[in-house]
C-alpha cells in the first residue's frame, strides 16, 4: 500500500478531517492506495499558502524559475519509473506508454523552463509624440488546476508548467480517482527548490474540493481539463468572481478515410488512435467515415489489424491495451454498443469483455469495430470515452465533411488523403480545434491545442499556453519636456 498525502505550503499533509479513502488497481482491483479526502477548510489553506507565496514567485527572474522548471524536468526523469509504475496502477494504461506520458510532462517543464524568459512586452507607437505606450504582460495570480483521470500527470504538467513559468502560484487538484502519480510529479516540482506554498497538491471530491478552487475568491484563474458538463458547471460559478477560465473538454473526433488514401497507413493511425488507452482519450478517434471505393479493403484491414492487439495488465510488458479504467466507463462503453446494434450496427470484432480467468478482476474490455453506423447511434453522437469505432460509407467528400462537423463537440478531426488540395479544402471545413491530416495526432509542443464549440476553449501548449496565465497591462506616459 502507498500512503499519499496533500501537499500544502511545502509541507506533506493529511487532510484536516483525518478523512482518507482507498484507490484500487483496475487490472485487478486490488487496493494500492489509501489518499486523504480533503474538504474545503483543507483548500482554503492551501489557497491562502499559494497567495502568500505569490508576490515573491512573480517578482523571481524568469531565468530563476526557469532553473526551477529545468530541475523539476531533471527530477521527473529521474523518478520515471516510479511515477509511470504509479500511473499504470492507479489508470490501467501499459507501462511502456505511462513511461511516454510521464516524459512528456518533463518535457512541459524544460519548455515552460524557456519560453517564460520570452515574455514579451510591447513598445508601441502612440497618437501623439507627448506619450508614450508600453505594454506588460503579468501572472494573473493563484492559478487552480482541475484535471481529470485518464491522463492525470501530462494533463497537469501542461499547465503547471507555464502557470509557474508565467509567475502564477498554483493549487492542483487531481482527479480524486486517480491522483497518485500527479502527486507524485507535483512533489518532484516542489522538490526542485520550488518556493513553500508555490506548488500546492489538493485531494477530495470535484463537488467539495474542486467547487472550492472554483467559488473562493483567492483563485483568479481556473485551468480545467475534464467532461462538458464539469465544465459547463465551471463558466457559470467561475463568473461569480468573473474570473479567467480555460476549458479543455469532451471529444467526439471523426477519422475521415479518403479513396486516395494509403489504405496502409490510415489502418495502423486509426488503430492506434482509436483503442490506445482503451479510447479514453479525449482526442480518440470516435466515429470512421470510409470512402465507398476503399471501404471493403480498408475495413477488413482495420479489422485483422485490431484483433491483433494484444490486452492485458499494464505491467505486463508485451500488452498493447491495459484494462479500462472502472466499471462505469465499461458499462458506458456496453450501453453505446447495445444502441448502436438496436439501430441496425453490426459487430465485426469484439463487443465483449476478453475470456480467461486472467481477466476476470479487473475491468478489460475487447477493442470494437462495428458497422452499418448512422447518426442516430449514441456512439456517433456522443462521448462514448471507450475501445468502440464505429464505421460508415461516404460517397462524396462533402458528405463526409457534413457528417463529421454533425457534432456538438470540436476537439481534433482526421483526414487522410493524398490529394493536397482535398486536404486544404476539408481542413479549412472541419470544425475543430485540430486537425491531423495523415496523422492520427493534433499534438506538438509549439503550436496551439485547444477546442470548438462543447469541447471549450483556451490553449495549451506553445506561447498559447503561457498566455492563459497573464494579464496584460497598458502603461501609458507622459513627456516633459
Ligand atoms: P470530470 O469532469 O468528471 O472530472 C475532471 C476533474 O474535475 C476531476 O478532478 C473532478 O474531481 C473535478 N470536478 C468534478 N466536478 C467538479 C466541480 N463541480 N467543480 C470543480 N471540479 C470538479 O472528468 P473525468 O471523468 O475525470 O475525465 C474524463 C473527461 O475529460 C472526458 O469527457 C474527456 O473527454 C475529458 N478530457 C478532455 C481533454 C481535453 O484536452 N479536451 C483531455 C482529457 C480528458
Amino acid at each position: 500500500m502507498y500512503y499519499l498525502k496533500m501537499l500544502i505550503d511545502g509541507q506533506l499533509v493529511d487532510s484536516i478531517s483525518g478523512d482518507a479513502t482507498v484507490i484500487h488497481n483496475p487490472a485487478n482491483q486490488e487496493p494500492i492506495a489509501e489518499v486523504p479526502v480533503g474538504r474545503r477548510e483543507d483548500v482554503r489553506l492551501a489557497l491562502n499558502a499559494a497567495q502568500r507565496a505569490f508576490p515573491k514567485w512573480a517578482e523571481t527572474t524568469s531565468q530563476r524559475r526557469g532553473e526551477i522548471l529545468h530541475e523539476g524536468a531533471r527530477l521527473v526523469r529521474q523518478r520515471i519509473g516510479e511515477i509511470a509504475r504509479l500511473l499504470t496502477l492507479e489508470e490501467g494504461k501499459p507501462l511502456k506508454q505511462a513511461k511516454r506520458e510521464v516524459l512528456s510532462s518533463a518535457n512541459a517543464l524544460d519548455y515552460y523552463a524557456e519560453e517564460g524568459k520570452r515574455n514579451f512586452g510591447e513598445w508601441v507607437p502612440t497618437e501623439s509624440r507627448q506619450t508614450r505606450s508600453l505594454v506588460i504582460k503579468q501572472p494573473i495570480g493563484v492559478a487552480a488546476i482541475i484535471t481529470p483521470w485518464n491522463y492525470p500527470v501530462d494533463l497537469l504538467a501542461w499547465k503547471v508548467g507555464p502557470a509557474l513559468a508565467a509567475g502564477c502560484t498554483v493549487v492542483a487538484k487531481p482527479s480524486s480517482k486517480a491522483p497518485l502519480a500527479a502527486t507524485a510529479f507535483a512533489q518532484a516540482v516542489n522538490d526542485a527548490g520550488t518556493p513553500a506554498g508555490v506548488v500546492n497538491v489538493v485531494h477530495g471530491s470535484g463537488r467539495e474540493v474542486g467547487a472550492e478552487l472554483v467559488e473562493n475568491p483567492t483563485s483568479r484563474k481556473i485551468a480545467f481539463t475534464g467532461e462538458t458538463d464539469t465544465g459547463r458547471w465551471i463558466m457559470e460559478h467561475a463568473a461569480q468572481h468573473i474570473k479567467r477560465i480555460s476549458l479543455e473538454l469532451g471529444g467526439q473526433s471523426p477519422f475521415i478515410v479518403c479513396k486516395d488514401a494509403s489504405i496502409d497507413d490510415a489502418v495502423e493511425s486509426c488503430v492506434q488512435r482509436a483503442f490506445s488507452n482503451m479510447g479514453q482519450i479525449c482526442i480518440s478517434v470516435n466515429r470512421i467515415y470510409v470512402a465507398d471505393e476503399i471501404a471493403d479493403e480498408f475495413i477488413s484491414k482495420f479489422v485483422d489489424r485490431t484483433v491483433e492487439l494484444k490486452i492485458g495488465d499494464g505491467l505486463d510488458p508485451d500488452v498493447d491495451l491495459g484494462p479500462m479504467f472502472n466499471e462505469a466507463q465499461r458499462q458506458k462503453t456496453q450501453e453505446h454498443i447495445a444502441d448502436a446494434l438496436g439501430k441496425g450496427a453490426k459487430v465485426l470484432c469484439g463487443g465483449h469483455e476478453p475470456e480467461g480467468e486472467e481477466y476476470k478482476r479487473g475491468f478489460f474490455f475487447l477493442p470494437t469495430v462495428l458497422s452499418h453506423a448512422n447518426h442516430t447511434m449514441r456512439v456517433m453522437r456522443e462521448e462514448t470515452f471507450g475501445p468502440v469505432a464505429p464505421v460508415m460509407r461516404f460517397k462524396t467528400l462533402d458528405d463526409a465533411l457534413r457528417l463529421a462537423n454533425d457534432t456538438r463537440y470540436g476537439l481534433a478531426a482526421y483526414i487522410f488523403t493524398n490529394d493536397l488540395t482535398t486536404a486544404i479544402y476539408a481542413a479549412e471545413r472541419l470544425e475543430a480545434g485540430g486537425i491531423g491530416v495523415n496523422v492520427n495526432s493534433v499534438i506538438e509542443t509549439q503550436a496551439p491545442f485547444g477546442a470548438w464549440k462543447l469541447s471549450g476553449f483556451g490553449h495549451e501548449r506553445a506561447h498559447y499556453g503561457l498566455e492563459e496565465y497573464l494579464e496584460i497591462k497598458h502603461i501609458r506616459f507622459g513627456l516633459v519636456r
